[in-house]
């Protein structure tokens, strides 16, 4: 049987989300009769839906289903982890990348699961100081590693298309546990990506 890309909703939400996005498009001066416009409550529902399915999903669990008992203990690093979430005060994307490094102790993780947990994490309404943090507690409690660090760099379309308009600000997060407090540690990190 040839893949089937599959995509569920809840109709329920489906239905009142759209409901309120149709009166929120004519609040905005839009004929929302509109041939254009007449099936985009419904998208912009579905969409929605899509970009908060983090909360549905716990990244615990999918850490803890490829963990595997390994005695390499040198760093690890996945960088350039594309990244697209939700700003919480302005409903606005911001995107980047995810940088992920760390020091097994004792386990390793399928490298794929850190991208994936980056995904549960983005697709919330988040801010980029919390997120950082989520990220970085999450592999610290569940992996136990020697030490753990995340960056992040996103540029945020709150600053860049209202507010200030600064096109080409990026924002940058950090968070360091472990061994990378340490700094020859953190510093060879930064410097294996580039920074
Ligand atoms: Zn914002």
């Amino acid at each position: 049987m040839p893949y089937k890309k599959f995509e569920e909703y809840n109709i329920q939400i489906t239905d009142d989300v759209r409901e309120r996005y149709k009166n929120i498009i004519k609040d905005l001066g839009e004929d929302t009769e509109r041939d254009g416009l007449l099936k985009t409550p419904e998208r912009a529902a579905k969409a929605m839906q899509f970009l908060t399915q983090g909360y549905h999903q716990d990244p615990i669990k999918v850490l803890k289903s490829a963990m595997f008992k390994e005695s390499y203990n040198e760093m690890v690093i996945v960088k350039d982890i594309e990244l697209y979430s939700l700003c919480e005060h302005h409903l606005l994307p911001f995107f980047g990348k995810a940088h992920i490094a760390y020091i097994p102790n004792g386990h390793i993780v399928g490298l794929s699961k850190l991208p994936r947990i980056v995904d549960i994490f983005s697709r919330r309404l988040q801010v980029q100081e919390r997120l950082t943090e989520q990220i970085l507690d999450c592999i610290n409690d569940t992996l136990k590693p020697q030490g753990v660090a995340v960056v992040i760099e996103a540029s945020h379309m709150c600053m860049m298309m209202r507010g200030v308009q600064k096109q080409n600000s990026i924002t940058t997060t950090s968070g360091f546990r472990g061994q990378f407090e340490k700094i020859e540690t953190r510093n060879e990190f930064l410097k294996l990506i580039g920074k």
